[in-house]
């Protein structure tokens, strides 16, 4: 196997992960590690509270985001299973998707997404020259998607596990050797993408300098991670999930699941979600609204940071909201924000609009204006 990565190498976890269940026997190196750890003075942060950011937007280029750690192991099992093409899904605009396939591509694999339209969308059967962000990377990449209509989040899950069985099912009778990875690469070898980050984070001191953890949670898989390692390492950190697309109900129900497979025998029978991760539903809506908007404008031209609306940007808000309203709920002041990524998401056309309206942002101009140019 040859590619700029090289071959899977074998893995070896951090004793204290030793005992789980499901350990991957090898790992391949993607993401760009480790990722900084700084001070973000976010605009509107409370009194009292100090705040870091772990920069998991930096993993990588066309690999940023949290996805790339489970990737390594993914990919890797993927690889020494003998697959030669991986079937993923998500939404249009998933970061997910665009990072299998990317990651696909260099290693030399197919890669093919199922992607869920959005709920104004009917059907989307070629290019339309509307494709941006992510879309635009999957399609730069060859990437084949094959798009179904909006599903709703209670029952997403369920329905893409069908679709992608019945689409590796149609793959293998034409010869190939599929390998289908879960929603947000949520699954047990998947989860050691952020174990691992876990043992990068107390190499980086997290475990001396910090109380309290934030992220977002999606499918719940980087925060099962997180909450699993904490739990295992016995930190006294707190480990908090947003749960921006899905009540914090389907996200306990997926991480439970996850943590069943993983979970060492004999280990705390009774060990489950609430145990190891303090799950946040969102105060309002999940809809983005212009102050939201307004706010990610505000934390981009004041700190260079820039969120994104689909995970990033209501996990801060909420987190915000929570330190104000509910400081009880953090077990210090000194709080490390994981910004999981998102950038190409941000990059559809969704912020054209409110660029334009925003003084701040609003600053092309020709310098035509100011000086006399030959
Ligand atoms: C997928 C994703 C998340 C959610 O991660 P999960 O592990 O699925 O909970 C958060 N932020 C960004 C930018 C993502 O792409």
């Amino acid at each position: 196997m040859s590619s700029k990565y090289g071959a899977p190498q074998p893995y070896y976890p951090p004793d204290w992960a030793k005992e789980l269940s499901v350990i991957p026997k090898t790992r391949i190196k993607l993401a760009q590690l480790p990722t900084p750890i700084h001070s973000w003075s976010v605009p509107g942060l409370p009194d009292g509270f100090q705040l870091y950011i772990k920069r998991d937007d930096l993993t990588g280029s066309t690999l940023s985001g949290n996805k790339v750690r489970k990737l390594e192991f993914i990919f890797s099992e993927a690889l020494d299973q003998g697959c030669d093409t991986v079937i993923t899904g998500g939404g249009l605009q998933s970061n997910h998707t665009r990072a299998t396939a990317v990651v696909a591509k260099e290693l030399g694999l197919s890669s093919l997404n199922i992607l869920y339209l959005p709920p104004e969308k009917t059907h989307e059967s070629s290019l339309s020259s509307k494709e941006k962000g992510n879309l635009l990377l999957s399609c730069m990449v060859g990437a084949t998607s094959e798009t179904v209509p909006f599903l709703a989040a209670e029952t997403r899950f369920k329905q893409m596990e069908e679709y992608m069985k019945a689409t590796s099912d149609r793959l293998i009778v034409k010869g190939h050797l599929p390998c289908i990875v879960e929603l947000g690469g949520a699954n047990p070898t998947g989860a050691w993408g952020y174990i691992e980050a876990f043992q990068e984070m107390i190499d980086q001191g997290i475990l001396e300098n910090f109380d309290d953890i934030v992220m977002c949670a999606g499918t719940g898989g980087t925060a099962l991670g997180i909450g699993l390692a904490s739990y295992l390492t016995g930190s006294k950190l707190k480990v908090h999930a947003v749960c921006t697309k899905a009540p914090s109900t389907v996200v306990a129900t997926n991480i439970n699941k996850e943590l069943s497979k993983i979970k060492k025998e004999g280990m705390d029978n009774h060990l489950q979600c609430s145990d190891i991760v303090d799950l946040i539903d969102l105060h309002t809506d999940t809809s983005i609204k212009k102050e939201d908007l307004d706010f990610l404008t505000q934390v981009s031209t004041k700190t260079g940071i820039i969120l994104d609306t689909t995970f990033t940007l209501k996990t801060v808000i909420c987190m915000l909201h929570e330190m104000k309203y509910n400081p009880e709920r953090f077990r210090g002041q000194r709080i490390l924000f994981m910004h999981t990524g998102g950038l190409f998401g941000l990059c559809d056309g969704q912020l054209d609009p409110v660029l334009v309206q925003t003084p701040d942002t609003n600053r092309i101009r020709s310098i035509h204006e100011f000086i006399d140019v030959v």
